[in-house]
Protein backbone atom coordinates (compact mmCIF):
# COMPACT_ATOMS: atom_id res chain seq x y z
CA UNK A 1 0.00 0.00 0.00
CA UNK A 2 1.58 3.78 -0.50
CA UNK A 3 0.82 5.88 2.12
CA UNK A 4 2.39 8.40 0.60
CA UNK A 5 0.10 11.08 -1.05
CA UNK A 6 1.68 11.70 -4.44
CA UNK A 7 -0.09 12.93 -7.80
CA UNK A 8 0.15 11.04 -11.03
CA UNK A 9 0.19 14.07 -13.12
CA UNK A 10 2.57 17.17 -13.28
CA UNK A 11 3.65 17.88 -9.95
CA UNK A 12 1.51 20.82 -7.94
CA UNK A 13 5.03 22.18 -6.94
CA UNK A 14 5.18 25.86 -7.42
CA UNK A 15 0.99 26.39 -7.90
CA UNK A 16 0.57 26.47 -4.36
CA UNK A 17 1.14 30.58 -4.54
CA UNK A 18 -1.26 31.01 -7.14
CA UNK A 19 -4.68 32.10 -6.75
CA UNK A 20 -7.61 29.93 -6.01
CA UNK A 21 -9.38 30.15 -9.56
CA UNK A 22 -5.47 29.50 -11.36
CA UNK A 23 -5.27 26.35 -8.72
CA UNK A 24 -8.99 25.08 -9.62
CA UNK A 25 -7.58 24.54 -13.34
CA UNK A 26 -4.12 23.98 -12.57
CA UNK A 27 -3.72 21.71 -9.44
CA UNK A 28 -0.58 19.11 -10.47
CA UNK A 29 -3.51 16.05 -11.91
CA UNK A 30 -4.13 18.22 -15.13
CA UNK A 31 -1.85 16.73 -17.52
CA UNK A 32 -1.30 13.31 -17.65
CA UNK A 33 2.24 12.77 -17.13
CA UNK A 34 3.15 9.77 -19.11
CA UNK A 35 1.00 10.73 -22.69
CA UNK A 36 0.37 14.52 -21.87
CA UNK A 37 -3.34 13.91 -22.02
CA UNK A 38 -5.62 17.13 -21.07
CA UNK A 39 -7.21 15.43 -18.02
CA UNK A 40 -5.85 12.37 -16.00
CA UNK A 41 -6.77 8.92 -17.25
CA UNK A 42 -9.40 6.51 -15.95
CA UNK A 43 -7.28 3.96 -14.58
CA UNK A 44 -10.48 1.44 -14.83
CA UNK A 45 -7.95 -1.55 -12.52
CA UNK A 46 -8.34 -3.28 -9.29
CA UNK A 47 -4.71 -4.40 -9.34
CA UNK A 48 -1.50 -3.56 -10.83
CA UNK A 49 0.91 -5.56 -12.16
CA UNK A 50 4.51 -5.97 -10.22
CA UNK A 51 7.17 -5.43 -12.49
CA UNK A 52 9.58 -6.76 -9.99
CA UNK A 53 9.06 -8.82 -6.92
CA UNK A 54 11.88 -6.48 -5.24
CA UNK A 55 10.28 -3.65 -6.14
CA UNK A 56 6.36 -3.20 -5.05
CA UNK A 57 4.73 -1.04 -7.66
CA UNK A 58 3.27 2.70 -6.15
CA UNK A 59 -0.04 1.58 -6.51
CA UNK A 60 -0.82 -2.33 -5.48
CA UNK A 61 -4.51 -2.47 -5.51
CA UNK A 62 -7.55 0.37 -5.76
CA UNK A 63 -8.73 0.09 -2.24
CA UNK A 64 -5.49 1.22 -0.90
CA UNK A 65 -4.58 3.68 -3.66
CA UNK A 66 -5.75 4.32 -7.49
CA UNK A 67 -3.93 6.70 -9.76
CA UNK A 68 -7.34 8.77 -10.97
CA UNK A 69 -8.35 8.94 -7.04
CA UNK A 70 -5.07 10.18 -5.96
CA UNK A 71 -5.07 12.94 -8.47
CA UNK A 72 -8.90 14.04 -7.00
CA UNK A 73 -7.25 13.59 -3.40
CA UNK A 74 -4.62 16.26 -4.09
CA UNK A 75 -6.64 18.18 -5.65
CA UNK A 76 -8.79 18.90 -2.37
CA UNK A 77 -5.67 19.32 -0.94
CA UNK A 78 -4.51 21.85 -2.79
CA UNK A 79 -7.97 24.07 -2.74
CA UNK A 80 -8.23 23.68 1.38
CA UNK A 81 -4.30 24.36 1.37
CA UNK A 82 -4.11 21.13 3.53
CA UNK A 83 -2.20 18.68 3.84
CA UNK A 84 -3.80 15.39 2.58
CA UNK A 85 -6.49 14.61 0.37
CA UNK A 86 -8.97 11.57 0.41
CA UNK A 87 -11.85 10.34 -1.38
CA UNK A 88 -14.87 8.75 -0.23
CA UNK A 89 -17.96 6.68 -1.58
CA UNK A 90 -20.61 9.57 -0.30
CA UNK A 91 -20.47 12.71 1.70
CA UNK A 92 -21.48 10.41 4.29
CA UNK A 93 -18.40 7.56 4.01
CA UNK A 94 -16.00 10.74 4.84
CA UNK A 95 -17.68 11.50 7.86
CA UNK A 96 -18.54 7.92 9.63
CA UNK A 97 -14.27 6.93 8.17
CA UNK A 98 -13.37 10.21 9.86
CA UNK A 99 -15.74 9.22 13.13
CA UNK A 100 -13.76 6.01 12.71
CA UNK A 101 -10.64 7.75 14.85
CA UNK A 102 -12.52 7.80 17.86
CA UNK A 103 -12.84 4.85 20.21
CA UNK A 104 -15.33 4.09 22.76
CA UNK A 105 -15.24 5.98 25.40
CA UNK A 106 -14.93 9.17 23.45
CA UNK A 107 -16.98 12.12 23.76
CA UNK A 108 -17.64 14.85 20.91
CA UNK A 109 -19.04 17.80 21.05
CA UNK A 110 -21.31 18.99 17.96
CA UNK A 111 -22.65 21.65 16.58
CA UNK A 112 -26.72 21.06 17.38
CA UNK A 113 -28.19 21.71 13.23
CA UNK A 114 -25.92 19.23 12.30
CA UNK A 115 -26.47 17.59 9.18
CA UNK A 116 -29.48 15.01 9.28
CA UNK A 117 -27.61 12.19 8.07
CA UNK A 118 -24.66 12.70 10.76
CA UNK A 119 -26.85 13.08 13.23
CA UNK A 120 -28.48 9.79 12.50
CA UNK A 121 -24.78 8.15 12.48
CA UNK A 122 -23.79 9.69 15.94
CA UNK A 123 -27.44 8.97 17.20
CA UNK A 124 -28.14 5.47 15.75
CA UNK A 125 -24.77 3.85 15.41
CA UNK A 126 -22.19 5.66 16.93
CA UNK A 127 -23.73 5.75 20.35
CA UNK A 128 -23.93 1.61 20.27
CA UNK A 129 -20.13 1.54 19.72
CA UNK A 130 -19.49 3.66 23.06
CA UNK A 131 -18.57 6.88 20.85
CA UNK A 132 -21.33 10.19 22.70
CA UNK A 133 -22.04 13.48 21.08
CA UNK A 134 -23.45 16.28 23.26
CA UNK A 135 -25.40 18.92 20.67
CA UNK A 136 -24.90 22.22 21.28
CA UNK A 137 -25.72 25.90 19.70
CA UNK A 138 -22.09 26.82 18.33
CA UNK A 139 -23.30 30.32 17.74
CA UNK A 140 -22.42 30.72 22.02
CA UNK A 141 -18.80 29.76 22.51
CA UNK A 142 -19.98 29.29 26.38
CA UNK A 143 -22.14 26.60 25.69
CA UNK A 144 -19.20 24.87 23.54
CA UNK A 145 -17.08 24.93 26.81
CA UNK A 146 -19.77 23.78 28.86
CA UNK A 147 -19.92 20.63 27.12
CA UNK A 148 -16.87 20.10 27.59
CA UNK A 149 -15.74 16.49 29.65
CA UNK A 150 -12.57 14.61 31.01
CA UNK A 151 -12.90 12.34 28.18
CA UNK A 152 -14.21 14.80 25.08
CA UNK A 153 -11.97 14.48 21.87
CA UNK A 154 -13.49 16.43 19.12
CA UNK A 155 -15.40 19.63 18.52
CA UNK A 156 -18.07 18.83 14.90
CA UNK A 157 -18.64 22.18 13.59
CA UNK A 158 -20.76 23.19 10.46
CA UNK A 159 -21.15 26.62 9.21
CA UNK A 160 -23.31 28.08 7.60
CA UNK A 161 -25.90 25.47 9.24
CA UNK A 162 -28.13 24.02 7.58
CA UNK A 163 -31.19 25.11 6.54
CA UNK A 164 -31.11 28.43 8.70
CA UNK A 165 -27.60 29.21 7.79
CA UNK A 166 -26.45 30.14 11.64
CA UNK A 167 -22.93 30.81 11.64
CA UNK A 168 -20.03 29.46 14.10
CA UNK A 169 -17.00 31.72 14.80
CA UNK A 170 -14.34 28.82 12.79
CA UNK A 171 -11.32 30.14 14.23
CA UNK A 172 -12.48 30.92 18.08
CA UNK A 173 -13.78 27.10 18.03
CA UNK A 174 -10.76 25.84 16.54
CA UNK A 175 -8.35 27.64 19.02
CA UNK A 176 -10.20 26.60 21.49
CA UNK A 177 -10.34 23.17 20.52
CA UNK A 178 -6.61 23.50 20.16
CA UNK A 179 -5.98 24.54 23.46
CA UNK A 180 -8.00 21.57 25.18
CA UNK A 181 -6.24 18.70 23.12
CA UNK A 182 -9.32 18.33 20.86
CA UNK A 183 -9.63 17.71 17.18
CA UNK A 184 -11.66 20.36 15.58
CA UNK A 185 -13.62 18.75 12.55
CA UNK A 186 -15.88 20.93 9.76
CA UNK A 187 -18.14 20.55 7.26
CA UNK A 188 -17.40 22.68 4.77
CA UNK A 189 -20.36 21.58 2.22
CA UNK A 190 -22.19 24.64 1.97
CA UNK A 191 -19.06 27.17 1.25
CA UNK A 192 -16.76 24.95 -0.49
CA UNK A 193 -12.94 25.84 -0.57
CA UNK A 194 -13.45 28.82 -3.06
CA UNK A 195 -15.34 30.81 -0.29
CA UNK A 196 -13.89 29.23 3.04
CA UNK A 197 -10.97 27.70 4.06
CA UNK A 198 -11.04 26.38 7.66
CA UNK A 199 -7.21 24.82 8.13
CA UNK A 200 -6.07 28.06 7.55
CA UNK A 201 -8.25 29.02 10.70
CA UNK A 202 -6.73 26.42 12.48
CA UNK A 203 -9.23 23.64 11.93
CA UNK A 204 -7.45 20.09 11.62
CA UNK A 205 -10.12 18.00 9.35
CA UNK A 206 -12.36 19.64 6.30
CA UNK A 207 -15.25 16.92 5.12
CA UNK A 208 -17.49 17.56 2.20
CA UNK A 209 -20.19 16.34 0.70
CA UNK A 210 -18.54 16.77 -3.21
CA UNK A 211 -22.33 15.43 -4.34
CA UNK A 212 -22.98 19.19 -3.61
CA UNK A 213 -21.23 22.20 -5.42
CA UNK A 214 -17.85 20.68 -5.55
CA UNK A 215 -19.40 18.30 -8.25
CA UNK A 216 -22.10 20.46 -9.65
CA UNK A 217 -23.79 18.44 -11.67
CA UNK A 218 -26.36 16.10 -9.56
CA UNK A 219 -25.11 13.64 -11.42
CA UNK A 220 -22.59 12.08 -8.87
CA UNK A 221 -22.19 11.20 -4.96
CA UNK A 222 -19.00 11.52 -3.45
CA UNK A 223 -17.33 13.14 -0.29
CA UNK A 224 -13.90 14.22 0.37
CA UNK A 225 -11.70 14.80 3.56
CA UNK A 226 -8.43 17.25 3.91
CA UNK A 227 -5.73 16.64 7.33
CA UNK A 228 -4.46 19.31 8.05
CA UNK A 229 -1.27 17.68 8.91
CA UNK A 230 0.72 14.45 7.93
CA UNK A 231 0.25 12.68 10.98
CA UNK A 232 -3.63 13.18 10.74
CA UNK A 233 -3.37 12.37 7.28
CA UNK A 234 -1.64 8.68 8.09
CA UNK A 235 -4.50 8.02 11.11
CA UNK A 236 -7.13 8.94 7.97
CA UNK A 237 -5.50 6.59 5.89
CA UNK A 238 -5.40 3.65 7.81
CA UNK A 239 -9.06 4.53 8.33
CA UNK A 240 -9.74 4.56 4.33
CA UNK A 241 -7.83 1.43 3.64
CA UNK A 242 -9.36 -0.54 6.88
CA UNK A 243 -13.34 0.42 6.27
CA UNK A 244 -13.06 0.30 2.52
CA UNK A 245 -15.11 3.77 2.09
CA UNK A 246 -12.88 5.02 -1.60
CA UNK A 247 -14.44 5.94 -4.59
CA UNK A 248 -14.65 4.60 -7.77
CA UNK A 249 -12.08 5.54 -10.67
CA UNK A 250 -14.80 6.41 -12.96
CA UNK A 251 -17.10 8.85 -9.90
CA UNK A 252 -13.46 10.21 -9.52
CA UNK A 253 -12.93 11.52 -12.92
CA UNK A 254 -16.42 12.65 -12.92
CA UNK A 255 -16.43 14.73 -10.02
CA UNK A 256 -12.54 16.11 -11.07
CA UNK A 257 -14.60 17.80 -14.30
CA UNK A 258 -17.28 19.16 -12.41
CA UNK A 259 -14.43 20.84 -9.55
CA UNK A 260 -12.59 22.33 -12.49
CA UNK A 261 -15.77 25.28 -12.85
CA UNK A 262 -16.18 25.63 -8.86
CA UNK A 263 -15.36 28.97 -9.20
CA UNK A 264 -17.62 30.14 -12.07
CA UNK A 265 -20.52 28.17 -10.96
CA UNK A 266 -19.91 29.49 -7.36
CA UNK A 267 -19.37 33.00 -8.25
CA UNK A 268 -22.72 33.25 -11.04
CA UNK A 269 -24.70 31.03 -9.01
CA UNK A 270 -23.91 33.42 -5.48
CA UNK A 271 -24.81 36.99 -7.53
CA UNK A 272 -28.18 35.09 -8.48
CA UNK A 273 -28.72 33.93 -4.72
CA UNK A 274 -28.11 37.59 -4.01
CA UNK A 275 -30.81 38.83 -5.69
CA UNK A 276 -33.07 36.53 -4.84
CA UNK A 277 -32.52 36.88 -1.21
CA UNK A 278 -33.50 40.59 -1.66
CA UNK A 279 -36.09 39.88 -3.36
CA UNK A 280 -37.60 37.51 -0.90
CA UNK A 281 -36.77 39.97 2.15
CA UNK A 282 -38.77 43.04 0.52
CA UNK A 283 -41.82 41.04 0.41
CA UNK A 284 -44.58 41.75 2.92
CA UNK A 285 -45.55 37.74 2.51
CA UNK A 286 -42.86 36.61 3.46
CA UNK A 287 -42.27 36.07 7.14
CA UNK A 288 -38.22 35.09 7.17
CA UNK A 289 -35.24 35.32 4.78
CA UNK A 290 -32.36 33.05 5.75
CA UNK A 291 -28.91 34.36 3.78
CA UNK A 292 -25.57 35.51 5.36
CA UNK A 293 -25.41 38.03 2.92
CA UNK A 294 -28.80 39.84 4.42
CA UNK A 295 -27.50 42.96 7.01
CA UNK A 296 -29.93 41.40 8.94
CA UNK A 297 -28.79 37.96 8.72
CA UNK A 298 -27.59 37.01 12.33
CA UNK A 299 -23.66 36.21 12.65
CA UNK A 300 -22.96 37.83 9.49
CA UNK A 301 -19.86 39.99 10.84
CA UNK A 302 -18.17 36.65 11.58
CA UNK A 303 -18.99 35.14 8.19
CA UNK A 304 -17.43 37.69 6.90
CA UNK A 305 -14.64 37.43 8.76
CA UNK A 306 -13.82 33.86 8.16
CA UNK A 307 -15.82 33.78 4.28
CA UNK A 308 -15.33 35.79 1.23
CA UNK A 309 -18.04 35.06 0.26
CA UNK A 310 -22.30 34.44 0.98
CA UNK A 311 -22.95 31.18 -0.99
CA UNK A 312 -26.10 29.96 -3.08
CA UNK A 313 -28.66 28.88 -0.49
CA UNK A 314 -30.95 31.34 0.54
CA UNK A 315 -33.72 29.91 3.17
CA UNK A 316 -37.26 31.64 3.54
CA UNK A 317 -40.30 30.84 5.54
CA UNK A 318 -43.68 31.43 3.49
CA UNK A 319 -45.87 31.62 6.54
CA UNK A 320 -47.45 27.88 6.37
CA UNK A 321 -46.93 24.58 5.31
CA UNK A 322 -50.09 24.65 3.11
CA UNK A 323 -48.49 27.52 1.60
CA UNK A 324 -45.50 25.79 1.35
CA UNK A 325 -46.94 22.49 -0.35
CA UNK A 326 -48.72 24.66 -2.65
CA UNK A 327 -45.27 26.60 -3.88
CA UNK A 328 -43.37 23.48 -4.24
CA UNK A 329 -46.46 22.31 -6.47
CA UNK A 330 -46.52 25.41 -8.67
CA UNK A 331 -42.86 25.93 -9.17
CA UNK A 332 -41.60 25.57 -12.90
CA UNK A 333 -38.37 25.76 -13.45
CA UNK A 334 -36.77 24.48 -10.38
CA UNK A 335 -35.78 20.55 -9.21
CA UNK A 336 -38.15 19.91 -6.12
CA UNK A 337 -36.00 17.69 -4.64
CA UNK A 338 -33.68 17.16 -1.73
CA UNK A 339 -29.61 17.91 -2.19
CA UNK A 340 -27.91 21.29 -3.32
CA UNK A 341 -25.59 22.69 -5.22
CA UNK A 342 -26.02 21.68 -8.89
CA UNK A 343 -25.82 23.50 -11.98
CA UNK A 344 -30.03 23.33 -11.75
CA UNK A 345 -31.82 25.48 -8.72
CA UNK A 346 -33.01 23.04 -6.26
CA UNK A 347 -36.15 23.54 -4.05
CA UNK A 348 -36.20 21.58 -0.91
CA UNK A 349 -38.90 21.45 1.56
CA UNK A 350 -36.69 20.37 4.98
CA UNK A 351 -39.78 19.92 7.16
CA UNK A 352 -40.61 16.69 4.67
CA UNK A 353 -37.12 16.37 3.11
CA UNK A 354 -34.11 16.61 5.32
CA UNK A 355 -35.88 16.88 8.90
CA UNK A 356 -39.03 14.90 8.50
CA UNK A 357 -37.47 12.40 11.32
CA UNK A 358 -36.88 15.49 14.01
CA UNK A 359 -40.21 15.79 16.38
CA UNK A 360 -42.20 18.83 15.35
CA UNK A 361 -40.95 20.54 18.43
CA UNK A 362 -37.18 20.28 17.80
CA UNK A 363 -37.91 21.60 14.31
CA UNK A 364 -39.84 24.49 15.33
CA UNK A 365 -37.02 25.02 18.10
CA UNK A 366 -34.51 25.01 15.61
CA UNK A 367 -36.30 27.15 13.29
CA UNK A 368 -37.55 24.17 10.92
CA UNK A 369 -41.04 25.90 10.48
CA UNK A 370 -43.92 24.01 8.55
CA UNK A 371 -43.41 27.30 6.32
CA UNK A 372 -39.70 27.26 5.76
CA UNK A 373 -38.35 26.43 1.85
CA UNK A 374 -34.98 25.89 0.82
CA UNK A 375 -33.51 27.31 -2.62
CA UNK A 376 -30.53 26.45 -3.29
CA UNK A 377 -29.62 28.37 -6.35
CA UNK A 378 -28.68 27.03 -9.96
CA UNK A 379 -27.33 28.42 -13.37
CA UNK A 380 -30.38 29.75 -14.56
CA UNK A 381 -31.58 33.06 -15.44
CA UNK A 382 -32.05 34.88 -12.23
CA UNK A 383 -34.79 36.90 -13.80
CA UNK A 384 -36.64 33.61 -15.09
CA UNK A 385 -36.08 32.08 -11.49
CA UNK A 386 -37.54 34.95 -9.50
CA UNK A 387 -40.60 35.30 -12.34
CA UNK A 388 -41.23 31.68 -11.83
CA UNK A 389 -41.31 31.83 -7.83
CA UNK A 390 -43.44 34.73 -8.05
CA UNK A 391 -46.45 32.86 -9.60
CA UNK A 392 -45.85 30.15 -7.28
CA UNK A 393 -46.23 32.43 -3.84
CA UNK A 394 -49.28 34.36 -5.68
CA UNK A 395 -51.08 30.92 -6.74
CA UNK A 396 -54.28 31.05 -4.42
C1 LIG B 1 -25.50 16.14 1.68
C2 LIG B 1 -24.71 16.48 2.87
C3 LIG B 1 -23.96 15.51 3.56
C4 LIG B 1 -23.99 14.04 3.18
O1 LIG B 1 -23.41 13.81 1.95
P1 LIG B 1 -23.80 12.59 0.97
O2 LIG B 1 -22.95 12.82 -0.21
O3 LIG B 1 -25.28 12.73 0.69
O4 LIG B 1 -23.53 11.33 1.70
C5 LIG B 1 -23.18 15.92 4.63
N1 LIG B 1 -23.16 17.21 5.04
C6 LIG B 1 -23.88 18.17 4.41
C7 LIG B 1 -23.80 19.57 4.91
C8 LIG B 1 -24.67 17.84 3.31
O5 LIG B 1 -25.38 18.80 2.70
Amino acid sequence: MSDQGSSNGRPGAGKEDKRFDTKLIHFGGEVDSATGASSVPIYQASTFHHHDIYEPPQYDYSRSGNPTRQALEDYIAVLEGGHRGFAFSSGMAAISTTFMLFSAGDHIIVTEDVYGGTYRLLTGILNRMGIEATFVDMTSIDEIKAALRPNTKAVYIETPSNPTLKITDIAEVAGWAREQELLSILDNTFMTPYYQRPIEQGVDIVLHSATKFLGGHSDVLAGLAVTATESLGRRLKYMQNGLGTVLGAQDSWLLMRGMKTLGARMAYSESSANKLAHWLSERSDIYSVFYPGLASHPGREVHEKQSSGYGAVVSFDVGSGERAKRVLNAVKLPLVAVSLGAVESILSYPAMMSHASMPREVRHERGITDGLLRFSVGLEDIDDLIADLQQALEQE
